[in-house]
């Protein structure tokens, strides 16, 4: 949603609330993409402080499926934000407000672009499917949490192998 902004920044002690929800249907991350499965609805306050000054609190609930990190089975990851910015008027245009409001152009805020940049900072470093995961077999690609495989996964020392190389020559 583009909410104009022009108005509240001019209107002193003005506070407006909206509704509305997220609409990217997936969140694209190092050009890797994932899917969002639950949404909830995005609720945003705008508090008029001082003219050209409005404060902005919110909160929205997504559910997010991202690969376990061992043995890539989705997991769903809840992610819940709370959302809570200073705008200053006086910022548009300036090249601050393209690190700091990037979200905000001219005077439009585009909520999409807001809830997505609290996406990135809020994203999980490490996902697992469970603390203790297996993770895959590297021999066969057997997913060892439901199945041992009974693969030989011992690595021999690089440098031994260099040897037998030798010897067997
Ligand atoms: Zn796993
Ligand atoms: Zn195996």
């Amino acid at each position: 949603m583009l909410y104009n902004l022009t108005d509240i920044f001019s209107s002193e002690g003005k506070v407006e609330n909206l509704t509305t929800t997220y609409e990217p249907k997936v969140v694209v991350m190092q050009s890797e993409e994932f899917p969002i499965c639950e949404r909830g609805g995005l609720s945003l306050t705008l508090t008029n402080r001082a003219k050209g000054e409005v404060h902005l609190q919110g909160e929205i609930s997504l559910v997010c499926e991202i690969p376990c990190g061992r043995c890539l089975k989705p997991v769903k990851v809840p992610l819940e934000l709370k959302l809570e910015e200073n705008l200053r008027e006086n910022m548009i245009g300036t090249p601050e407000a393209a690190d700091e409001m990037s979200y905000v152009t001219g005077y439009e805020l585009d909520t999409d672009a807001l809830v997505g940049n609290e996406i990135m900072i809020n994203w999980p470093m490490k996902v697992l499917c469970r603390d203790d995961c297996k993770g895959i077999c590297t021999v066969c690609g057997k997913n060892l949490n439901e199945e041992e495989c009974g693969c030989d996964t011992f690595v021999p020392d690089p440098r031994m192998a260099v040897l037998k190389d030798i010897f067997n020559a």
